[in-house]
Formats: C-alpha cells, sequence, structure tokens
C-alpha cells in the first residue's frame, strides 16, 4: 500500500503525520520547533521509523516555493533567525531520498480544503488563516497562485478604522497591514490580556471582522475565487455574518457575488486537518509525477 507523509512545519510545533491512498491519517504526532538541525533530525527519525513513498511539507516562510528555483524550499528572511537559509528540502531529500514537494503551511491548507474540504466543489478558492500571523493562499484549477514567490495576502494595505487607535503589531507595516491589525497578537496589543480569554462579545471581534472583511473584499476584487475559507485560531463561526455584512458594505452592489453565507466560510476539517490531508494530496501528485 502506498502511504504519504504531511509535515506541517510551523513556528511552535512540527505536526508529523503518516496518511493512506486514501489521505486518511494513520498517525499524527507533534514535535516543538527548537533549533533546524535538532527539529529536522526528529522528522527524519520519525519518516524512518514510520515509512512513507512521498512526503509533502506545509512550511512557515517566507520560504522559496519555486520548483525550478536552486534555492527551492530554502527558509528565507524570517523573524527565527536560526532557520533563515535552512533548506528544508535538501536535508529531508539527502536523508529520505523520497519525492518531496514544498510550499507554505497556508497553501497546504487551500490544497486540504480544495482537495476534500469546503472547496471541493469548485475550481477556484482561497484560504486565509487568521492566527499568530495571518496568510492567503490561492488554487486556480489545481494550481497555486504566485509566481516570483508565494502569495503575501496578510500583509496586503488596510485602511484603520476611526475608533481604533491600536499602533499595530506589524514589525514592517505597522498598523498599515492585515496582520498588524487583525493577527491574534493584536488583541492582547489592544487589551492586555490574551486573545483566548476575551468573550467574543468584545468590540475587538468587531474591529477584526471588519479588518478580515476588507482582506476578503480586496482579494475577491482580484482573484474572483468561487470560495473563501477561513481558518486559524482568532476567528470562529460567530464573526462570519459581521464579515459578510463589512463585506457587503465595502461591495456597495458593485461585484456580483455568489449568496454571502455560502462563498465566505469557516474551515470545517475535524482536528484541523487541512493542511495536513492538503500534504498528503501534493505528496501524491508529486509521487505520481516521478
Ligand atoms: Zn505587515
Amino acid at each position: 500500500m502506498v502511504r504519504y507523509g504531511s509535515i506541517e512545519a510551523g513556528g511552535t510545533k512540527f505536526v508529523l503525520a503518516v496518511g493512506d491512498n486514501d489521505l486518511s491519517i494513520i498517525k499524527r504526532v507533534q514535535i516543538p520547533t527548537t533549533y533546524p538541525k535538532e527539529t529536522l533530525a526528529r522528522c527524519i527519525n520519525f519518516f524512518s521509523e514510520n515509512m512513507v513513498d512521498a512526503l509533502g511539507v506545509g512550511s512557515f516562510g517566507p520560504i522559496d516555493v519555486a520548483e525550478d528555483s536552486d534555492t527551492y524550499g530554502q527558509i528565507l528572511a524570517t523573524p527565527k533567525p536560526e532557520w533563515q537559509g535552512t533548506n528544508i528540502l535538501h536535508e529531508l531529500t539527502k536523508a529520505l531520498k523520497i519525492p518531496i514537494s514544498v510550499t507554505t503551511d497556508v497553501n497546504a491548507s487551500a490544497y486540504g480544503e480544495y482537495i476534500v474540504g469546503g472547496g471541493k466543489n469548485v475550481s477556484s478558492l482561497v484560504y486565509f488563516t487568521i492566527g499568530t500571523g495571518i496568510g492567503g493562499g490561492a488554487i486556480q484549477d489545481d494550481q497555486f497562485i504566485g509566481g516570483i514567490g508565494h502569495a503575501e495576502m496578510g500583509h496586503g494595505f488596510v485602511m484603520p478604522r476611526s475608533d481604533d487607535g491600536f499602533s499595530g503589531s506589524c514589525p514592517f507595516h505597522k498598523n498599515h497591514c492585515y496582520e498588524g491589525l487583525a493577527s491574534g497578537p493584536t488583541i492582547e496589543g489592544r487589551l492586555g490580556i490574551p486573545g483566548q480569554m476575551v468573550p467574543r462579545t468584545d468590540k475587538v471581534f468587531d474591529l477584526i471582522s471588519y479588518y478580515v472583511s476588507q482582506m476578503l473584499f480586496n482579494c475577491y476584487l482580484s482573484l474572483r475565487p468561487q470560495k473563501i475559507i477561513l481558518g486559524g485560531s482568532v476567528l470562529s463561526e460567530t464573526e462570519l455574518p459581521r464579515i459578510q455584512k463589512y463585506f457587503a458594505q465595502f461591495n456597495h452592489d458593485y461585484v456580483v457575488t455568489p449568496p454571502l453565507s455560502d462563498m465566505i466560510v469557516t474551515s470545517k476539517m475535524v482536528d484541523n486537518s487541512s493542511a495536513t490531508i492538503g500534504n498528503f494530496a501534493l505528496a501524491k501528485k508529486q509521487y505520481s509525477t516521478v
């Protein structure tokens, strides 16, 4: 039986998984993200004990995802300096000697949604994660959208609301990008308490919905995807109606949209598995082309 592997390489943890030919999860474990050598050695160890035929890696970024690039699979300028310059693809390929595909964590999630999640009946979708950071991945007809590098939708230009005096958390764009105004750390930045302790009725979630809606609206104007799927820990089902309401306000009946309650949805995949399943599917694609 053919088996596929998944590595979700995150800033605080790596999630390693083995799946079968139907992309069902057989085994899934978590290891902390420490130094590259140590963390990758643990990945190699795991996949030496749990053999797979191909591997999909969805990594934190920025990372070189251009398959024809000399530095494909290499972590670029990141706030985690010890990881900068690490080529995940080279290290894993050298040790495991199997086909490996590398993309961003958010692209992997987008692909999982496209294959088996909320996007399985459409040909174009965008997946956003709103968590410690904000990122977006777009798929059109089975391909990720992006050329020079992967999309960086979380750092798009945002219009701060007049009742929001927060100075922003993005080291690059302060309060002028979505991540700087709507990521998880902005809640604590505004209120002084961690986001998970703040009730959903707090005004901060209205602000975040407002900014996320700007991001979705701009994305919709640029790409006109059939579905926009939201993941990550910051937003829940509760904020969806507000996001849809602001989206309609920004649009002013200009572009035609499907019913917003169908088009803008949260991820329904159990156990947050969209990236894992996406990685399996990308590994399967890679396996079938070699
Ligand atoms: Zn930014």
